[in-house]
């Protein structure tokens, strides 16, 4: 489909199924995916590669000045290494977590955010995009849903041999709290957000809503980009 190339932020804590809805709606309107929880997790990947921890401002600020992090389709290179599948493992969760708290992280990725959606074309998902990285986004999401149900979509995605669902809970719980109550472009939804609630209700529904409130848009666009009357 070769739709008006639009700025389509979807933001929400971890679980809410944003990753599942994203790629759809990216795949609905033709439009690129742009993880950026995968780049804060990426950089949790090089700091323990590293041995520089969460709180050390110092040592981050040295990996984020070297970082060559590179983009390529849904895999994520780290100084030429694809580091794709290390980038879900439980701990790189929490410790993705931790680094994002601090401003350097933020802002060596704020430029590399940026630099990817400002053209358009692009689904961004993460958890400031509609309020620090692209306030300017044509339509913004906001995806919520209960902690259990988070938990439980968790759970099954781990499948035999995973964390428990208390484990996952508890998890889900702590980045919540980092994630909300920190300084550093805390999760909220921005002013101008859609709010949906995906506890009770599928992906291919949440799609759907998030359709009909951009079909207009890209509607809109193309009637006013035709010849204008005088
Ligand atoms: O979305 P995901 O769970 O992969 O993100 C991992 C962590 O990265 C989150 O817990 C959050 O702390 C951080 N993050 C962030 N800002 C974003 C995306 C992710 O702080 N835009």
């Amino acid at each position: 489909m070769d739709h008006t190339a639009l700025l389509v932020t979807i933001d929400g804590p971890a679980g809410a199924g944003k990753t599942t809805v994203s790629k759809m709606l990216a795949g609905r309107l033709g439009y690129r995916y742009l993880d950026t929880g995968a780049l804060y997790r990426a950089v949790a990947v090089a700091a323990q590669g590293d041995g520089v921890a969460a709180d050390d401002d110092q040592g981050l600020t040295r990996l984020c000045a070297a970082l060559a992090l590179r983009l390529d389709g849904e895999r994520v290179f780290l100084s030429g290494e694809d580091v794709t599948d290390r980038l879900r493992a439980p701990e790189i969760s929490l410790l993705a977590s931790a680094v994002s708290a601090r401003p350097v992280v933020r802002q060596t990725l704020f430029g590399i955010q940026r630099a990817i959606g400002q053209a358009g074309g692009v689904v961004a998902e993460g958890r400031d995009m509609g309020t620090v990285v692209f306030p300017e986004a044509d339509v913004k999401f906001f995806l919520d849903a209960s902690v259990r149900q988070r938990a439980l979509r968790r759970f099954a995605q781990y499948g035999d041999g995973g964390p428990s669902l208390e484990t996952i809970e508890q998890d889900i719980r702590r980045r919540d709290a980092n994630d909300s109550h920190r300084d550093l472009a805390p999760l909220k939804p921005a002013a101008d957000a859609l709010i949906i609630d995906s506890s009770r209700i599928s992906a291919a529904d949440v799609v759907d809503r998030m359709m009909s409130r951009i079909l207009p848009l890209i509607d809109g666009d193309t009637t006013g980009s035709g010849p204008r009357p005088d």
